[in-house]
């Protein structure tokens, strides 16, 4: 491991800090999602920079120029950090390029990043676990160029007059933030050694951490994130699972709006509408799964437990609405965009 980190530091030239830290995290990764997933990683980091901001650097500039292309960025404007998969189509070939960027100026100047910090670390691990689930992925099917980060997959068309590639559509990218967001949280626990919440998407975390713990569930998410298989939807079932990547799709979405939009109170309550409704839902979902492996694992005597699973569930629900309700993480993600 230390001569893959050392030519890790030769390749990007990373600094001291940030070899520290990816000496730590690696082993957290490896351990987090499977020895069967270590080569995958570790590939993953090595072609892929962890660029930090210079103190007058232009992103955009830096981007077009480390893709070799002349685009315009549509850029998360207070996202600390966002990882992005650069597709590109030369003949019948097509490749991506990965990088993940961690911004330091904002409206008050330049703050470099913290390595000492657990919430910006938590923010870098967030997008590396994107990373690691998307890294060479990229593929043709069906005459559309598929992308995906673990479950979320992008589907593009390429106009090859135009040499632009169009975003066509996308499936589960709110399901993955989710998980991603509490893979997060889990490998900064293993980071720290102590619990540890992710920073965005809490509640989103917090309900795929519901998910989590039916481990067969578990087990064949972390299957097809990485073997880019439907092991969750042969698990759960079609229907079910377009349910709930659906709901959780309405959910990511009602957190991003415009701007303009927070002072509008008729688009606002339409916001919380829809995500108030997609929350409930996904609830739903989680107490009827919950009850039907209960009913599977005690048929005889299930009632008690039943209803005790479900005033649990209530509980939780109630824990979870009043974090909901208020709107600093609708605040927060107003300004962020579609770049993860
Ligand atoms: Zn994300």
């Amino acid at each position: 491991m230390e001569e893959y980190v050392e030519t890790l530091k030769c390749k990007y030239n990373y600094n001291e800090e940030m070899i520290s830290f990816l000496s730590k995290l690696l082993p957290a990764l490896i351990q987090y999602y499977g020895e069967e997933n270590k080569e995958k990683i570790l590939t993953a980091l090595l072609n892929c920079e962890i660029h930090e901001q210079q103190e007058y650097e232009n992103p955009k500039e830096y981007l077009n120029k480390y893709f070799m292309n002349e685009k315009e960025w549509d850029l998360p404007f207070l996202a600390g950090a966002f990882y992005h998969n650069e597709i590109s189509v030369h003949g019948d070939t097509i490749s991506a390029k990965p990088i993940i960027y961690l911004k330091t100026k904002y409206l008050m100047g330049c703050r470099k990043f913290d390595f000492g910090n657990d919430d910006s670390i938590s923010i870098l691990v967030h997008e590396i676990c994107h990373l690691v689930k998307g890294y060479g992925k990229v593929k043709l099917e069906n005459g559309k160029i598929v992308d995906s980060t673990g479950l979320s997959r992008e589907y593009y068309e390429y106009d090859s007059e135009t040499e632009t590639l169009k975003e066509i559509g996308t499936d589960n990218l709110g399901l993955e933030e989710a998980l991603n967001s509490y893979d997060e949280a889990q490998v900064m626990t293993i980071i720290t050694g102590i619990p540890h919440e992710c920073g965005g998407y809490k509640g989103m975390s917090k309900v795929a951490s519901k998910l989590m713990e039916d481990r067969n569930l578990a087990s064949a998410i972390k299957k097809s994130q990485f073997n880019d298989s439907v092991d969750w939807i042969d698990y759960l079932g079609k229907e079910k699972a377009e349910k709930l990547s659906l709901n959780f799709d309405s959910w990511c979405k009602s957190l991003y709006f415009p701007l303009e939009d927070m002072f509008d109170d008729e688009k606002v309550k339409q916001k919380h509408l829809i995500m108030n409704r997609a929350i409930s839902n996904i609830n739903e979902f989680i107490t009827e799964h919950f009850e039907r492996q209960i009913i599977n694992e005690y048929p005889q005597g299930s009632q008690e437990i039943i209803l005790k699973r479900k005033r649990e569930m209530e509980r939780q629900q109630m824990e979870l609405n009043p974090q909901i309700a208020n709107f600093d993480q609708v605040l927060e993600n107003a300004q962020n965009n579609q770049v993860k």
